[in-house]
């Protein structure tokens, strides 16, 4: 597959569907966002990297951290983190609130906010300065030491975060909270205002299609039955309440974040991520989800 070929037919096909999503404006720094972004890279087994339009600029990555958090958190708890946190998509919206007090407190699973919020207290708990961890992770992951949160996205995240802040109390209501309600918010609000380009992104997540080993930095992040887990989490719910939709056209585990971007991995072929600010009524790139599509149609590889 010559996948510079698909990428550069694929910019061309998206253009008319850019300005057809609604970029995120709950906080100035998204709304500020030009709809016309639009980046895509692919890394391929072979260790090569394929890119497109603004594949090198550096956006909000917003809920994909969910995965690094997902990630460091599996890494030492294993089984005992699954008795905080479901594996069941939601069917419903990502800051929901309506099924916490249903199911006494136990988000449905770790992509949706509160369950976010869950593995960010979890982290929390383990790791001494999990600011640090998680920033050392993406970076060791992209292999780039220049990725840096966004203070000012971190601080309006946390002045309009209202929604956050009941789930995290509700949450802790139920004592699935360990540590300080306003701490785990922090680290939360920290994750989600990392800023990483396309390239970055998807060299980041490429230890998923890769059996858990990250080539650049030598390491085995997780075993392949951890790397298994993971992928169908993501798969099933990595997009809210568009998962079976995304599954559907995409075919490939994905996660996205309202800055636009979602990244998605086929195991032993490819990982790869996309920016495009525009996004659907789930909160999904809505250009990024059609050209996910139509990699996975032109190169007719997909998991299925
Ligand atoms: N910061 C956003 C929030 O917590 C992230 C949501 C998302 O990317 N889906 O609401």
């Amino acid at each position: 597959v010559n996948y510079q070929t698909v990428l550069n037919e694929i910019i061309e096909e998206v253009q008319p569907s850019l300005t057809r999503g609604k970029v995120a404006n709950y906080i100035p720094m998204l709304a500020a966002v030009p709809a016309t972004k639009f980046g895509m890279a692919v890394q391929s087994m072979d260790g090569e990297t394929f890119k497109v339009g603004d594949a090198d600029e550096a956006f909000s990555i917003q809920s994909i951290s969910k995965l690094y958090t997902l990630t460091l958190a599996l890494k030492d708890q294993r089984r005992a983190l699954w008795k905080r946190v479901g594996r069941e998509p939601s069917g419903t919206p990502f800051n929901s609130l309506v099924q916490l007090e249903y199911e006494n407190g136990i988000p449905r699973n770790p992509f949706i906010n509160a369950g976010a919020i869950v593995i960010a207290d979890i982290v929390r708990s383990r790791v001494a300065d999990c600011r640090r961890a998680l920033l050392e992770f993406v970076r060791a992951r992209s292999d780039n030491t220049a990725i840096e949160n966004n203070s000012e996205v971190a601080r309006s995240e946390r002045e309009t975060g209202f929604r956050n802040v009941a789930l995290a109390n509700f949450i802790k209501s139920f004592g699935n909270i360990d540590n300080v309600v306003d701490e785990v918010l922090d680290f939360y609000f920290y994750q989600c205002s990392l800023e990483m380009s396309c390239v970055d992104l998807a060299k980041s997540v490429f230890f998923l299609a890769n059996g858990g080993n990250c080539p650049w930095s030598g390491e085995a992040v997780l075993n392949p039955r951890q790397t298994k887990r993971i992928n169908a989490v993501m798969l099933t719910c990595g997009t809210y309440d568009a998962v079976g939709d995304f599954a559907f056209r995409v075919g490939m585990p994905g996660k996205s974040g309202v800055g636009g971007g979602i990244v998605a991995v086929i195991p032993n072929r490819l990982s790869v991520a996309v920016w495009s600010p525009g996004l659907n009524a789930h909160g999904n790139s809505l250009a990024g989800t059609l050209a996910l599509e139509l990699l996975t149609t032109k190169t007719g590889i997909s998991i299925f």
